[in-house]
């Protein structure tokens, strides 16, 4: 089997170690013998339907994410990612990649950013700066990650938290909802990065990129997590 992995601008959006995530995937795939390929979608490129069959949208400064809203609007990349969820594509956001999925990120300064209006949620950017180790409940168990942003999330009717705080901030700092769900794509906080600390997280968008890709069930071959849960524990444990 083989996975394409649609990097969404790799070259802007990368500045908080979320890169990490992709080498996560790629060596969880390769280590059940499934080829990879990543493909770093920038402003230059376009989206076609079935070419990737699992995104990633790391996290950016004001200044990357200005740039970045406008192209997904004028590239129409923004519609083509939209349509690929709908079908069942899985996708990881964070943080900044996360905020312009939702309805609109509204920055510090200048213009409301217009999102692609994936997640039901939008963000304002706010004068606190939510830093530090944050500890989540969710559908996959504890997951740990590092926060590090100003933007407060709001969740509209019907949006799914991916879940709740038991320690950092989240969202807004105010709900102790993380994140947002909708079908298989997931918008957090949590930098670190996070997959490799949370396997169980990194192979569920595997199966998925897989199950839609191969349309049949895929049961992945356990690997041997005891690093990677060793890290999680610790993590759990000092900061949870
Ligand atoms: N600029 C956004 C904020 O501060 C996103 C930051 C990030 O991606 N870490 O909320």
């Amino acid at each position: 089997m083989k996975l394409i992995i649609g990097y969404l601008y790799g070259d802007l959006m990368n500045i908080y170690g979320d890169t990490g995530n992709i080498t996560a995937l790629k060596k969880r795939a390769e280590w059940r013998g499934i080829d990879v390929e990543v493909k770093i979608k920038n402003q230059k490129s376009k989206i076609k339907k079935g070419e990737c069959d699992l995104y990633f949208f790391g996290g950016g400064q004001d200044q990357a994410q200005e740039l970045v809203a406008r192209d997904l609007v004028v590239s129409s990349k923004g519609k083509s990612i939209k349509s690929e969820i709908e079908r069942g594509v899985p996708l990881l956001s964070v943080c900044g990649g996360y905020q312009l999925l939702g309805d609109y990120y509204k920055p510090h300064k200048g213009p409301k950013l217009i999102g692609v209006g994936l997640f039901p949620v939008y963000t304002e950017a706010s004068y606190d700066r939510m830093i530090g180790n944050i500890v989540v409940e969710s559908m996959f168990g504890n997951l740990v990650g590092f926060e590090n942003h100003s933007g407060k999330t709001y969740l509209k009717k019907g949006a799914i938290p991916l879940g709740m705080v038991t320690s950092g901030f989240g969202n807004n700092g105010k709900d102790r909802s993380e994140g947002c769900i909708y079908k298989n794509a997931i918008g957090c906080y949590m930098h670190g990065s996070l997959l490799p600390k949370n396997p169980k997280l990194a192979d569920w968008l595997l199966k998925k990129a897989l199950e839609v890709k191969y349309s049949k069930d895929v049961d992945l071959e356990p690997l041997d997590d005891s690093l990677e849960l060793q890290t999680h524990n610790i993590a759990v444990k000092k900061f949870g």
